[in-house]
């Protein structure tokens, strides 16, 4: 067995693992919001990146090997992945108090973990008009942070390509593969895996609104770095989780 070692434990890989597939496997939590178990490498939120051999690196794309010295939870990393929650959230409007994710949302959870404690920059407050024309379910664009997680459960999972990122830098949106651009004309089903992998509020089932009150959510039970949250994967908690999600858990 080879191991790499993430803040001074040997954690044991096997081929073809990254460091974050690794970690996981073996109980540590490297912070992370575009990550999931049974979808492909993304990158595209770096929450994960962690310092390889002294070299920043995003842990869900980086191949494990023997030679490497990983450092994860440090306070410069942790001070990094903060800023990027802060921008994450002004990029966007997140009225948490708000909103039906409120206690399951792996960015509110992440912000907590990182120590963020207020904004730090100049809210955007972008224009982003909602899209409740499907039955069952509905996106809120305003909490959308491109993490792509739909998209590639749309594409490697339900085979559908319902979704998809468009536009550059900060007109950067979610665009949904229909004559109308609204949900209601795409091949989107609310039994889709895309449904339910949303880490955030943007992609909501309809009529289930708070039917889990505030303070009995996943992240109101335990931090998203708690170890009994790592030893779930997809399937347990497709079958346990009865908020209608898909989440991997952490
Ligand atoms: S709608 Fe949700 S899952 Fe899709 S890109 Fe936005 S935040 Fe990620």
């Amino acid at each position: 067995m080879n191991y790499f070692t993430l803040d001074g434990l040997e954690v044991p890989f096997e081929e073809g693992d990254t460091l974050m597939s690794a970690a996981r496997r073996e109980g540590h939590y490297v912070p992370h919001l575009c990550w999931h178990p049974r979808l492909g490498q993304s990158g595209a939120c770096r929450v994960c990146t962690v310092k390889v051999n002294g070299r920043l690196a995003a842990a869900c794309t980086t191949r494990a090997s023997a030679d490497q010295m990983v450092e994860n939870r440090t306070t410069e990393l942790d001070a990094k992945r903060r800023l990027l929650l802060q921008m994450l959230f002004v990029e966007g409007n997140h009225f948490c108090p708000g909103c039906e994710k409120s206690g399951d949302c792996l960015l509110q959870a992440t912000a907590y973990e990182m120590g963020m404690t207020g904004p730090r920059f100049e809210e955007f407050y972008p224009d982003r008009p909602l899209d409740a024309s499907h039955p069952d379910t509905w996106i809120d664009f305003d909490r959308c942070i491109l993490c792509k997680l739909c998209v590639r459960a749309s594409t490697e999972i339900d085979h559908k390509n319902v979704f998809a990122i468009g536009g550059h830098g900060i007109d950067t949106h979610l665009v949904v593969d229909s004559p109308s651009g609204k949900l209601v004309d795409s091949r989107f089903s609310a039994d889709d895996f895309a449904a339910g992998v949303c880490p955030v509020g943007a992609i909501l089932p309809k009529r289930r609104g708070f039917v889990i009150p505030i303070h009995e959510r996943r992240f109101d039970r335990a931090p998203v770095a708690e170890e009994s949250w790592l030893e779930n994967d997809a399937s347990t908690r497709e079958s346990t989780d009865d908020t209608g999600g898909h989440d991997e858990g952490a």
